[in-house]
């Protein structure tokens, strides 16, 4: 296969194209190769699988920064089982169905293959709260998904009967027919409109399923969350989707991850990031304190004369990696100094002291401090 063309010279656009340019031209495209208005021309049909591709990574916030960074390797290994939403069998159904519905009257269904055709993803989400996203976790989700009628087998005839071969397009669903045109006789083909495409007439429906071979179930599925995984990552589980079409396989699903925010700690990567309160007394003295981390409660030592703002790192308590569960992201941790706002009588009265036995630095200080300003800005800021 020729080397992979860069998606956004695909789409024609820049690399700064905003989102409705990007959707701008490939409506574009879309409309001037799509197999619909093109038929049997295989350029044509390359070019709008291309442009498709190209659109469903640059529509994607996410899969756009990615292909920004890494370009089309970005993508390479994240086939089928992978987390990082590989997109090699990406949902044609979902962009048609949100995009053409107007251009081509709802028509998609219409350009049907006889065919097994696999069977449709499906997308779905979880909540997991950021411990679970961090040490991996098992969870439950229920998804309404269809499944091959028990009654009919699939075939979507009554048990006894057997679909019948459409006899107006001898079970392809497909029907040539001549055109006369400017450019002379062309052969076209359309969806045979007996069958509906599907290459068989069921004269005697199951009554189960009304002769669509699916039933729609709801159906309980574990979900094993391997640890590491990050906010809007998904999960593909193969064949876990919509039943496939004439016997082709099942659909995937996929399973994004939507992480609650944890009340202290920020994700980074594989690092975490929080803040802690000191009180001025162990800023100035320095001492023990408490970290809470993912492991729970762990002591750090800091120093006499801490200011704050200042940042020590606890390696390895970050995040175990996704693909590398024993190495570990690190824990920064930034203090922030309390200033107590309601002090009693002895606290003020010691402060008070405090701030005499200090006074002479304490007052040299400000005062060169606002000299400082005075130099800056002149005479008028005092
Ligand atoms: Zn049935
Ligand atoms: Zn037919």
């Amino acid at each position: 296969m020729a080397a992979k063309r860069d998606y956004y010279e695909i789409l024609g656009v820049d690399r700064t194209a905003s989102e409705a340019e990007i959707k701008k031209a490939y409506r574009k495209l879309a409309k001037q190769y799509h197999p619909d208005m093109n038929p049997d021309n295989e350029d044509a049909e390359q070019k709008f699988k291309e442009a498709t591709e190209a659109y469903e990574v640059l529509s994607d916030t996410e899969k756009r920064s990615q292909y920004d960074q890494f370009g089309h390797a970005a993508f390479n290994g994240a086939g089928p089982g992978g987390f990082s939403g590989g997109f090699t069998d990406f949902d044609m159904g979902d962009i048609f169905g949100s995009m053409f519905g107007d251009i081509f009257g709802g028509g998609m269904n219409q350009r049907q293959r006889t065919g097994p055709m696999q069977g449709a993803d499906v997308r779905t989400s979880i909540n997991i709260d950021f411990h679970e996203a961090a040490f991996g976790v098992d969870k439950e989700i229920e998804i309404v998904v269809g499944e091959n009628c028990t009654t009919c087998h699939g075939t979507g005839a009554k048990p006894g009967t057997q679909p019948q071969t459409c006899k107006h397009c001898n079970g392809t669903g497909q029907v040539r027919y001549n055109q006369n045109t400017l450019f002379g006789s062309m052969t076209s083909i359309r969806t045979c409109d007996v069958c509906q495409g599907e290459g068989k007439i069921i004269a005697d429906p199951c009554n189960t399923c009304h002769g669509k071979g699916i039933v729609k179930n709801k159906k309980k599925i574990q979900v094993n969350i391997p640890a590491g995984i990050d906010h809007g990552q998904s999960i593909r589980l193969q064949g876990k989707g919509e039943p496939g079409q004439r016997g082709g396989p099942y659909g995937d699903l996929l399973i994004t991850i939507l992480v609650k925010p944890h009340p202290i700690f920020e994700r980074q990567g594989y690092d975490i990031y929080c803040k802690i309160p000191i009180t001025f007394v162990q800023a100035a003295l320095g001492g023990k304190l408490q970290v809470p981390t993912l492991d729970g409660k762990v002591e750090y030592s800091i120093k006499e004369g801490t200011q704050t703002g200042t940042t020590f790192r606890l390696k390895g308590k970050g995040v175990p990696y996704l693909r590398n569960p024993k190495m570990r992201g690190d824990q920064y941790v930034t203090v922030t100094i309390d200033v107590p706002t309601r002090l009693n009588e002895e606290q003020r009265k010691k402060l008070e002291e405090f701030a005499q036995i200090s006074g002479d630095e304490v007052h040299s200080q400000r005062k060169g401090f606002f000299e400082k300003v005075k130099d800056a800005f002149g005479e008028a800021l005092s």
